[in-house]
């Protein structure tokens, strides 16, 4: 994922990520890009996965809706 702010390369998991440029701490929420429900996160061997339990599919991060909060 890219920095909102500085397009640089965010470093994270789940739902909290760290500018790698900038080291502007966001919070990232997470919606399904098809039915916009926000999807169960599950963490397992150090990765996070998420899954839309409306759509019964496994979501990529790449694919969602975010919306970054920044974390002061
Ligand atoms: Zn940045
Ligand atoms: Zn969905």
């Amino acid at each position: 994922m890219e920095c909102p702010e500085c397009r640089g390369k965010l470093n994270g998991a789940g739902n909290s990520y760290t500018c790698a440029e900038c080291g502007v701490n966001w919070q990232v929420d997470f919606t399904c890009n098809v039915c916009h429900e926000t999807p169960e996160m599950d963490s397992h061997c150090g990765s996070v996965s998420f899954f839309c339990k409306s759509c019964k599919k496994l979501k990529s991060r790449e694919t969602m809706e975010k919306t970054f909060t920044r974390n002061s």
